[in-house]
């Protein structure tokens, strides 16, 4: 039996509870998916407990069923007496980590995703890839068709990648247009930077257009979910209490980003630090600055946009910024507020997309069948474009679009507004 006597591990309290209700079953993606007590919410708390309490070893097989969940904080919200079974699973691979470290994954999260400008080099060959034309060629001649099936929805994920990071192009301050109303931090992604340059260009415009002058400290790390995401928490501390420090030193209003995952993660920073008595306060200051990009611009009241975009749009929430950051009116209220535009729900909008970071590459089957519920809800819609803030929403939903060859466009909501405000069309 593992010696869990010097671990850290989630309390009594986060588990003991469950009384077997059942009701988490219906509102959990990956228990929908596989129809399995051990991959639902109620059977990962189970199994926290009797690995913790003793009763079954904390083999790969258990921790496998924490790594199963696409922690979509679907069960967070409905329980009623409060197991938060995405939490759980997420700080039992924290547990894991601390009894048998994985010296790979140590290196993946700390040496590189945690470096921005190394993370820059290492996805050079993907730039390669487009920049000199190969994907064009590739599509072209239909050579997609000839790939194995998991590689063509890889290939699929790719937007159109930038030249060059966004991070190496920007100033670190963009003065806003006419005065100054906010001085605001801003939140610059790895994902944005480097896959969705061409939106995250969009935001900036946007918020300059608004007022803000932005601020975005190029020494800024990681948010730090990726790392946590695979039980690397003494590792997103470290990154968190930089980040901090940087956002402090800028002496800003608020901390915007336009990923919804970072947004989440940064405000998390409050519960991560909450255990250190020299940043507990700084951490809690922190993330009561944090505001998702839709979410500060409904706040200031955004200008009203002259341009009007005649098509059919939807949305799709990000569980990253419905459940975890309860904005998910204000993108809806951004794109109702575009002349032209014809808005209409999506069915299940705040159901997972199956995307949660990298589940299409370590949960395929699973990771697709949740994705096929999402597409056949955005196919009844007819839209044209569907909306969504966060970029791991955003590739997954490129994937289901390219899959089934729908006319589809996937796109930040924030782009949509900048494109109505007259701006380059982005991607
Ligand atoms: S909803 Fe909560 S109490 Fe009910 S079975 Fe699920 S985890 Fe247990
Ligand atoms: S976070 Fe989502 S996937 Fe994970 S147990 Fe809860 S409902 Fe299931």
């Amino acid at each position: 039996m593992a010696d869990l006597a010097n671990v850290h591990k989630p309390s009594e309290s986060e588990y003991l509870n469950c009384i077997r209700c059942g009701l988490c079953l219906a509102v959990c993606p990956t228990y929908r998916e596989q129809l399995s007590e051990a991959p639902s919410p109620r059977g990962r708390a189970v199994l926290a407990r009797k690995g913790l309490e003793g009763e079954l070893e904390l083999t790969p097989q258990l921790i496998e069923h924490m790594y199963s969940c696409f922690y979509c904080l679907a069960c967070h919200d409905i329980c009623p007496v409060g197991i938060r079974s995405g939490d759980l699973a997420v700080e039992m691979r924290h547990v894991q980590e601390q009894l048998q470290p994985v010296a790979w994954k140590k290196a993946l999260f700390g040496s590189l995703v945690a470096r921005p400008e190394r993370l820059e080099h290492a996805t050079l060959p993907l730039r390669l890839y487009q920049g000199l034309g190969v994907r064009r060629m590739v599509y072209s001649l239909k050579m997609r068709k000839l790939m194995p099936g998991r590689l063509r929805d890889m290939e699929a994920m790719l937007p159109n990648l930038p030249w060059r990071p966004l991070r190496q192009g920007i100033p670190e301050t963009i003065e806003p247009q006419g005065p100054t109303r906010y001085r605001i931090g801003f939140f610059l992604g790895c994902a944005q930077t480097l896959a969705f340059a061409h939106q995250t260009a969009a935001s900036l415009r946007v918020l300059t257009r608004n007022g803000c002058a932005v601020v975005t400290p190029k020494a800024a790390v990681c948010c730090g979910m990726p790392a946590i995401d695979y039980g690397h928490r003494e590792l997103v501390e470290q990154q968190a209490r930089h980040n901090i420090a940087l956002y402090e030193a800028a002496g800003v209003d608020a901390v915007v980003t336009d990923c919804a995952t970072c947004g989440s993660m940064l405000r998390e920073y409050r519960k991560l630090l909450a255990h250190d008595p020299e940043w507990a306060k700084r951490a809690a200051t922190f993330a009561d600055r944090v505001r998702d990009i839709s979410e500060f611009l409904v706040q200031i009241g955004p200008k009203p946009p002259r341009g009007k975009i005649k098509a059919k749009v939807t949305y799709h929430d990000p569980c990253h910024l419905r459940r975890a950051q309860k904005v998910w009116q204000q993108p809806r209220s951004l794109l109702q507020g575009i002349e032209g535009l014809e808005f209409v729900e999506l069915p299940e909008s705040n159901w997972c997309c199956g995307s949660a970071g990298s589940q299409l590459i370590i949960h395929y089957e699973t990771s697709l069948g949740i994705l096929k519920r999402k597409m056949d809800n955005l196919e009844s819609t007819g839209a044209e474009i569907v909306a969504s803030g966060c970029p791991a929403c955003q590739m997954q939903l490129n994937v289901g679009v390219r899959k089934r060859g729908l006319p589809v466009q996937v796109v930040h909501p924030v782009a949509l507004l900048d494109r109505a405000y007259g701006g380059k069309r982005e991607g």
